[in-house]
């Protein structure tokens, strides 16, 4: 096996879906502490606290700094390097949480089992759902009450249109949790309260039917057993290839904040999650293991000096082996980079970010140079495909408070389009642009950047929009002319984004349906790829 080999073959690159206070942040900790990176767990929580301290986004924006290091965590578990990725939740929620999800390979669900499938990892599991990401899902807080476990069980299978596998089964809830018996091993893991514990030291009881374990813990054993007979019925077999197409979900039990299953998530996330695959370009299909690196970037953040206009491209490596200070090419404009510079991102160990392997991501300093979607190689032409936009959920217009500024409102609106900030449209009639976002913080880091980076003061009212669409038209349908038609006809109602694609923007979901039902040959898209 060639060295590049053995580096993909250890690689394991997730992000973590949940609903806010879940355990996301508590359970990344842990896994960091698992993983032996226990220096690094602190700010994790650090991070967290700063951000809810304020709302403020000038508050927000000192905190660029750690929140560009934390964005990717590297650790080291039993021979693999994982990446988790962080997937930005509570009111930072934004495009960039979808595009994160196009850099991994596997998901972590969690689900606070109080709370069942709440929306947010409703919204997000959709996304993961349609590449066919494979789904690891963790039932967090077992210690609280909670919903009975088979509950929970039907509840994801019924919401998400997966089956669920279980890997472990709760022994009580609450103040009667017993622990977890895992299915497998035939044997249980007894819970014990406390932040401390890192685990080795657990007390681990053999076999469902040990008449030790039945007399200690009663009838919330006899509970669990019966639970698993019905399980055993009801359940298929685990299948690596129905999990790996995204059609099987394995779930665990536990309880992050006291330690309680965390090293179960990471022996599943070593045990069960892919490595990276190969990936499709529009030129050819690329494996991770060839002897060249190539990367595609998947997230532009705007970094700690706003009069420089620095910003960190995160790149997600594809193939080969990267190593600071090799040459790049630019494959959409052509030009030359020779990253030197390149961020770290917390790790235990600084020699892994020197070099990287497909899986990696490395964070790249520029000055506009690098754009989303933009696929960097060694010199060869490849694009990349696959990295999405997605149909804004909340739909402003933007007007400048100043007249004389609107030109550089547009320049301003055209930098934050081209890092993803926010989708800008332009009316097909009228003057007025309009501003298309998935999360409502996005309007307010934009309107704050314009002011402090363009000098623009800008104002952002509401509009009577509320859906939007791409429009396109197949070539066997009528093409270009047919397309034409309905631009022409919905005049009043079309806009063009930053490459000019059409867009149809609508009041209310019946309206769509409505409009869908008169124009048969025209397709509505709620995704776009980048081209
Ligand atoms: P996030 O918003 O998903 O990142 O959630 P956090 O990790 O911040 O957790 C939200 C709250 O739930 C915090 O107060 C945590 O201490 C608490 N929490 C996390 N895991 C557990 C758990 O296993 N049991 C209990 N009882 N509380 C938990």
């Amino acid at each position: 096996m060639s060295e590049i080999q053995e580096q993909v073959r250890r690689r394991r690159t997730f992000a973590i879906i949940s609903h806010p206070d879940a355990g996301k942040t508590t359970l990344t900790e842990k896994l960091l502490l698992f993983s032996g990176a226990i220096n690094i767990a602190g700010s994790v929580k650090a991070r967290k606290a700063a951000r809810h301290a304020t709302s403020d986004w000038m508050e927000i924006e000192k905190q660029r700094g750690i929140s560009v290091a934390s964005s990717v965590m590297q650790m080291e578990y039993r021979d693999c390097v994982i990446n988790l990725l962080d997937t930005p939740g509570h009111q930072d929620f934004s495009e960039d949480t979808y595009r994160v999800l196009t850099a991994v390979d596997a998901a972590l669900m969690v689900i606070d089992a109080a709370n069942g499938v709440e929306p947010q990892t409703r919204r997000l599991l959709q996304v993961c759902r349609a590449r066919n990401t494979p789904i690891i899902t963790f039932i967090n807080k077992m210690d609280r009450e909670v919903q009975a476990p088979l509950d929970l069980m039907d509840e994801i299978e019924r919401e998400l249109g997966m089956t669920v596998v279980p890997f472990t089964w709760p022994v009580g809830m609450g103040k009667t949790f017993r622990g977890v018996y895992d299915r497998r091993a035939d044997r249980m893991r007894v819970f014990t309260a406390g932040e401390d514990t890192r685990g080795g030291d657990e007390e681990v009881l053999e076999g469902l039917d040990n008449p030790e374990t039945a007399q200690r813990f009663g009838s919330e054993f006899a509970q669990a057993k019966d639970e698993l007979e019905l399980v055993a019925g009801a359940s298929p077999a685990f299948e690596e290839q129905a999990f790996l197409a995204g059609h099987q979900t394995p779930m665990l039990f536990g309880s992050a904040v006291n330690n309680f299953g965390v090293r179960e998530v990471l022996d599943a996330l070593v045990d069960l999650a892919p490595p990276p695959g190969p990936r499709a370009a529009m030129q050819r299909t690329v494996e991770p293991d060839e002897r060249k690196f190539s990367g595609v970037v998947f997230k532009i953040q705007a970094n700690m000096d706003p009069a420089h206009r620095d910003r960190i491209a995160f790149v997600r490596v594809a193939s080969g082996h990267f190593e600071r200070g090799m040459r790049l090419k630019v494959v959409r404009s052509g030009k030359e980079l020779r990253p030197n510079t390149v961020v770290s991102f917390l790790s235990q160990r600084r020699e892994l970010l020197d070099e990287a392997f497909a899986g990696d991501i490395i964070g790249i300093p520029n000055h506009g140079v690098l754009q989303l979607g933009d696929t960097l190689t060694e010199g060869e032409a490849l694009q990349y495909t696959g990295l999405p936009f997605f149909a804004p959920e909340i739909i402003r217009s933007v007007e400048v408070a100043d007249p004389l500024r609107s030109k550089q409102l547009r320049a301003g609106l055209t930098q934050l389009g081209e890092e993803g900030a926010i989708q800008v449209f332009r009316p097909v009639a009228g003057s007025v642009l309009l501003l298309g976002a998935v999360g409502q913080l996005q309007f307010e880091v934009v309107a704050h950047r314009l002011e402090h980076e363009y000098g623009v003061k800008a104002r952002i009212t509401g509009s009577s929009y509320n859906v939007a669409r791409w429009v396109t038209c197949a070539p066997e349908d009528g093409g270009e002319q047919e397309l034409k038609r309905f631009i022409d006809a919905n005049a009043h109602r079309v806009a063009l984004d930053a490459v000019d694609a059409p867009t149809v923007l609508l009041d209310h979901m019946a309206t769509l349906r409505a409009v869908e039902a008169n124009w048969p040959k025209i397709k509505f898209h709620a995704m776009r790829e980048h081209a």
